[in-house]
């Protein structure tokens, strides 16, 4: 082979293969948001809010706070609106607590109706005012769903700050025995404790 052809061949050879190189490391990139991203509302998923409480926490300098939040009665809506507009509803309060918090914070849908609300650098005081600023943007407007009369909810929740060295899951089991708590004192509130 002369040379000057043995090195167009190998380059063109070289470019097929980086070319293939890019279009894996790009749907490995895809795959790896599909992965974390709850397909009905697009925040994080429990998945990606395991990773991140543990990220936050590891790397944390400051407070950092977490809002465990529960739509109130939401088998009763489904029961009477049908699962489609339960969807519908769910997708749109995702977007109202994505809205209402701020770029740092971290919104996840922890399960069905349940949502996370991470806030690094956030100390208990600032979480409070976070959740009364969404709970303002959620219970204070009525959805406004396909077909539907428009439609208020409310939801219950918990807000703590993290303890020092208080281990993740304790403290997301006791964000989450606040979120009882404020279903039990009625609904509609957000208790807080840090
Ligand atoms: P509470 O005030 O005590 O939280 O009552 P609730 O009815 O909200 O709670 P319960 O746990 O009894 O029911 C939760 C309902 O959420 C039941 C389930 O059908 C519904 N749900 C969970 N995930 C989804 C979803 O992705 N779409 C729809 N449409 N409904 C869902
Ligand atoms: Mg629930
Ligand atoms: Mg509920």
């Amino acid at each position: 082979l002369h040379p000057a052809l043995f090195a167009a061949v190998f380059g063109a050879i070289g470019t097929v293969v980086l070319e293939r190189e890019e279009r894996i490391a790009s749907l490995i990139h895809d795959l790896r948001i599909k992965a974390d991203t709850d397909g009905l509302t697009g925040l994080f998923n429990h998945r990606a809010f395991q990773t991140r409480i543990r990220d936050l926490v590891q790397r944390a300098e400051g407070p950092i706070s977490l809002l465990l939040l529960d739509l109130d009665r939401f088998k009763a809506f489904n029961d009477l609106h049908g699962h489609p507009a339960g969807d519908e509803l769910l997708k749109a309060l995702g977007g109202r607590i994505a809205h209402s918090i701020r770029d740092r914070d971290v919104a996840c849908r922890y399960g069905g109706e349940e949502f996370a609300v991470l806030l690094p650098g956030s100390d208990l005081e600032e979480a409070g005012r976070v959740a009364d600023r969404l709970r303002v943007h959620v219970v204070g407007e009525p959805f406004r769903l396909n077909e539907l009369e428009p439609v208020r909810v409310t939801l219950s929740g918990g807000a703590t700050q993290r303890r020092p060295g208080e281990p993740v899951p304790d403290w997301i089991a006791r964000t989450d025995r606040l979120l009882y708590r404020a279903k039990d004192a009625g609904r509609d509130r957000i208790l807080s404790e840090s």
